[in-house]
């Protein structure tokens, strides 16, 4: 094909795509384009997880008539003129490319009127092409109706997620801007019903009493006061919000939420600086829970990184490092309960003693990966990658993660988690299929307080759960009554394995496959699984090494990392130097 210039139609569609990616993206937008506006009120409806409508109205400045069509070209904004304005932005939007975004991939109508104006006016568009505009009456503010999104995009549409995952998406944008502005209204509902509503006093507290719940708020410490730091740490950054008390630790870091001069971010660097932070006080592998803002001059911050505008780059990123590591570590240490910690689930107690079995670990890991690469290379023809193992002799357990054991013609070292979860997923498949999964009852039931995100998940998977072996129950709101759990996850917390399990799923991990309910049993499975650092007694190892064997596919994990390791007696006599 010779070179030619894109039709504008494309060439917008392809423009769109790096900023609107899903229902949330349109959400986020909108969202940020009120903020903008100075609303102190913001109200969010969306139906069938935003794919069919999103409406976002504020009662912010509004946008005079004539300007109306302009706001939807490309690269028009009120927010900067020239490059320098660029470094002292202090608006959430900047580019002027999300509404001209929106209007090529749906069917928009925007609705606004100025305070000062005597009536609105009305802008409709599809596919970004504009069809109608008149004078509508309607009360001062700025109504966004975004209708059938992708409708002109089948790639994208074929990639959105069932509406409870877009859902939970829109969620969780909404409840960010409403933690990172507590002083404005939000209320968001979904699909006619009201999911979150803040009351916008302007307390932070408040707005996590209202998502998060009574029992997880009384684990919550503020960070230190900005005039009480003391000069420690550098008055440039200022350092805001909330951190989880040791007790209060996740299985992901996606309960570690950011804002940067109240910009939502992604920023692996400052969420590293939180779990520094919580140093020793938390079990490996699981993470703590935070609301920080940092505030500093906009000059000090490029925001201008990507078009959804989710990340940053810090002119001193070590200042902001140290002065997030500090406030953080301050507020554990001066409010933080220590004696707390240890004793959350009986599975975690012996993964406390964590920082020597990591370095081994990671020793250990460099190792599994020379002997991989040996067998890739010599041995590809002796190590079969498929079809059952042999029986096995266990000889020890080596890092508090690995079983070594000997086979008929060589050494096999096993992941004890990654085994287990085999072994637990072939168990609960086969169970499932004869409606006998063992189960425990729960006496008295545990109350389960959930994110609207994580109830929509455990609506949405109900029949699933139950199948599982899950008795739950409405409460009122999002609160759930468990009264049953699979027997395999009753040791420890069942409750806190539940959420865990919801909030994998909420944020669209697990396997992806094709059959939903895999999906569910592999979360599942993976939370009730022997963990990394658990050390076993020679029984248990010999119980799991004896399942395993019989595994249909005992060699990789449902996610597809290897169960096993082999090196075969040839390969280690001839590293020996034997033949
Ligand atoms: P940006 O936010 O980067 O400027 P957008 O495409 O999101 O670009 O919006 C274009 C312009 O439309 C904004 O600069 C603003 O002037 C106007 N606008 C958009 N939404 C609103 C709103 N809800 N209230 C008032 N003005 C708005
Ligand atoms: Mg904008």
């Amino acid at each position: 094909m010779p070179i030619h210039v894109l039709s504008p139609e494309v060439a917008a569609k392809i423009a769109a795509g790096e900023v609107i990616e899903r229902p949330a993206s349109v959400v986020k937008e909108l969202v940020e384009n009120a903020l903008d506006a100075g609303a102190r009120s913001i109200r969010i409806e969306v139906r069938e997880g935003g794919r069919r409508l999103i409406r976002v109205s504020d009662d912010g400045s509004g946008i005079a008539h004539a300007d109306l069509p302009l706001a939807f070209a490309r690269h028009a904004t009120s927010k900067l003129r020239t490059l320098e304005d660029l470094e002292r932005i202090r608006t959430l939007g900047f580019r002027g490319e999300a509404l001209a975004s929106i209007a090529a991939v749906s069917r928009v109508t925007m609705m606004s009127r100025p305070a000062d104006s005597p009536s609105g006016a009305m802008i409709h568009l599809e596919g970004g092409v504009q069809t109608r505009q008149t004078a509508v009456g309607m009360a001062p503010g700025t109504v966004v109706t975004v209708e059938n999104l992708f409708y002109n995009v089948p790639a994208r549409l074929k990639f959105l997620k069932a509406p409870a995952t877009e859902a939970g998406h829109i969620h969780r944008v909404v409840t960010r801007y409403a933690m990172a502005f507590p002083e404005v209204r939000f209320h968001l509902k979904m699909d006619g019903r009201d999911v979150l509503q803040t009351s916008g006093d302007g307390s932070l507290y408040n707005v996590l009493l209202e998502m998060l719940g009574p029992e997880t708020c009384r684990q919550l410490l503020a960070l230190p006061e900005q005039g009480a730091e003391g000069g420690e740490s550098p008055s440039r950054v200022g350092v805001s919000g909330y951190v989880g008390a040791p007790t209060l630790h996740h299985a992901q870091r996606d309960y570690i939420t950011l804002f940067v001069n109240r910009r939502w971010v992604q920023d692996r660097l400052l969420s590293t600086a939180i779990v520094q932070a919580y140093h020793t006080m938390l079990p490996t592998g699981r993470y703590p829970m935070a609301v920080i803002n940092v505030a500093l001059d906009p000059f000090e911050v490029d925001v201008n990184v990507h078009p959804a505008k989710n990340e940053v780059k810090f002119r001193d990123q070590h200042t902001v490092f140290r002065a997030v590591q500090q406030a953080v570590r301050r507020a554990l240490l001066e409010k933080g309960d220590i004696s707390s910690i240890t004793l959350r689930s009986e599975s975690m107690v012996s993964s406390t003693t964590a920082p020597s079995a990591e370095t081994e670990w990671r020793q250990l890991a460099h190792f599994g990966f020379e002997a991989q690469r040996t067998l890739g290379s010599a041995d590809a023809g002796e190590a079969p990658s498929q079809g059952r193992l042999p029986v096995l002799r266990v000889l020890g357990q080596l890092a508090l993660t690995y079983v070594i054991a000997e086979g008929p013609d060589g050494l096999y070292l096993i992941d004890q988690h990654a085994a287990h979860e085999r072994v637990l997923f072939e168990e609960v498949r086969r169970q499932c299929a004869a409606a006998a999964v063992p189960t425990q009852q729960l006496l008295p039931p545990s109350l389960l307080e959930l994110t609207p995100g994580q109830a929509a998940v455990l609506e949405a998977e109900q029949a699933t759960l139950a199948q599982l072996g899950f008795a739950i129950e409405p409460f009122g709101g999002y609160t759930y009554r468990l009264r049953a759990v699979p027997e395999m996850l009753a040791l420890g917390d069942p409750a806190l394995a539940l959420r865990d399990i919801l909030s994998e799923l909420a944020e669209g991990g697990g396997l992806w496959t094709r059959h939903a309910d895999e999906r569910v049993i592999t979360t599942v499975c993976k939370r009730a699984a022997i963990k990394a650092g658990q050390a076993l007694s020679l029984q248990e190892m010999q119980e799991l090494v004896r399942r395993l064997e019989q595994c249909q596919a005992p060699r990789t994990c449902p996610h597809g990392r290897p169960t096993v390791l082999y090196l075969s007696a040839a390969q280690l006599a001839r590293e020996f130097g034997r033949v």
